[in-house]
């Protein structure tokens, strides 16, 4: 089957988000979209990803688990999982490392942890656009030993892209790179493309997505299909 796939979609967690961005109204707005297949990618936090995980569950949704780290040198990677435990684990890893710096309630919004009944269970009180401790190199390494997905995301933004940041697409063991909706498939290199919203809004929701043929949405399968896309 065809999964149209939005991966990169933020949950009101994420400080810069919209408090509009609950589970619920990302999975009916997905659906609305044409979407078949989403992740919850919040900055350096999984905390919104169990409620996620039972409300995409409850609407027959098929989903990944995300996160969108920010790497040591401020690029914004994808760390995508099919299972809940690994993507948590990995979110403890990254939110653990995030410097003790406290949400900025002035200068962004809230980050809202909540249930699948939308019932408010407390806050992220780090800041989540904090940078984590971990380089490009180790996110790739500990994504991949805990079976996920590595995709920098928005390389051709300048703003928390990899080119930006480095000056440079470095040789990783990358899964896929992410262009939004706009971006040059040139500055991907051999590297597969994927692209993504990258919602903060319901309104964006199914901006960008990339179509996987694919008997069932796994990494495995996800990543052999990437595969293919390979260039020399
Ligand atoms: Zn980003
Ligand atoms: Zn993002």
């Amino acid at each position: 089957m065809i999964y149209r796939a939005d991966f990169h979609i933020h949950s009101c967690l994420s400080p810069c988000a919209s408090l509009e961005m609950s589970p619920t109204a990302i999975v009916r707005q997905a659906r609305a979209a044409g979407l078949d297949a989403i992740a919850l990618s919040d900055h350096n936090c999984t905390f919104n990803l169990p409620a996620f995980g039972k409300i995409c569950e409850r609407h027959g949704m098929p989903c990944l688990f995300g996160m969108e780290a920010t790497s040591a040198e401020e690029a914004h990677v994808l760390c995508l999982f099919d299972e809940l435990d690994k993507a948590m684990e990995m979110g403890e890893r990254v939110y653990g490392s995030l410097p003790p710096i406290p949400n900025r309630l002035d200068r962004f919004g809230d980050q809202p942890i909540i249930n699948e009944d939308e019932e408010l269970l407390g806050f992220a009180e780090k800041f989540l656009i904090s940078a984590s401790a971990y380089g490009i190199g180790e996110l790739v390494d500990q994504v991949h030993a805990l079976g996920g997905l590595c995709i920098p995301a928005h390389i051709d933004r300048q703003v928390f892209g990899i080119i930006a940041q480095l000056g440079f697409l470095p040789d990783e063991d990358f899964d896929a790179v992410e262009l939004t909706a706009a971006g040059d498939p040139a500055l991907a290199l051999h590297y597969p493309i994927v692209r993504n919203s990258d919602s903060h809004e319901l309104g964006t929701l199914g901006t960008a997505f990339t179509e996987f043929d694919i008997e069932a949405l796994t990494v495995d399968k996800i990543r052999s299909r990437l595969r293919e896309t390979q260039r020399d």
